[in-house]
Parts: C-alpha cells; sequence; structure tokens
C-alpha cells in the first residue's frame, strides 16, 4: 500500500516565452527612486495612455509598485501626469 505523492520534489522553471521574468528595478537599482517629482521615472510605468500599468507586467514587487501607484496619483494631481493623454 504504497501513496503516491507526485509532488515533483523540483518544480521545473519554464521560461515563458512571453513573459519574460522581470525582477523590480526599483530593488535591483538602489539608485533609482521612486519620485513623484520625477515624471521620467513614472513614466515607465504607465502606458501612452496614461494609465497604470499592473505589477504583472511591470515586474515590480508590491512595496514598490505601491509607491509607483502613489507616486503616479500624486503626479497627477500636481499636473505632471496627465490622467489620460489626448489623443488628436
Ligand atoms: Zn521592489
Amino acid at each position: 500500500m504504497k501513496k503516491q505523492a507526485e509532488k515533483p520534489s523540483t518544480p521545473e522553471r519554464k521560461r515563458k516565452p512571453f513573459l519574460r521574468r522581470k525582477v523590480c528595478r526599483f530593488c535591483t537599482d538602489k539608485k533609482l527612486e521612486i519620485d513623484y517629482k520625477n515624471p521620467k521615472i513614472l513614466r515607465f510605468f504607465i502606458t501612452e495612455r496614461g494609465k497604470i500599468i499592473p505589477r504583472r507586467i511591470s515586474g515590480n514587487c508590491a512595496k514598490h509598485q505601491r509607491q509607483i501607484t502613489l507616486a503616479i496619483k500624486r503626479a497627477r494631481n500636481i499636473a505632471l501626469l496627465p490622467f489620460t493623454t489626448v489623443t488628436k
């Protein structure tokens, strides 16, 4: 009476072709600071239409994604970033 445990001891790490595993850039680069007064950095994390890019895609960690979200919202309030980009 053997109970077959089908738990693989080592899960295979396969690379998904269309989703690169990015590491949070703020964790990687300590010099990078999330600053709501710096739209250059924040622009990496918004779409062309001014939407915030979700964590799944941006690859940020939860901690930094929250800070970015906050920074973007602040930047919007002081008109450094658009709420939506007007397409002509
Ligand atoms: Zn991070």
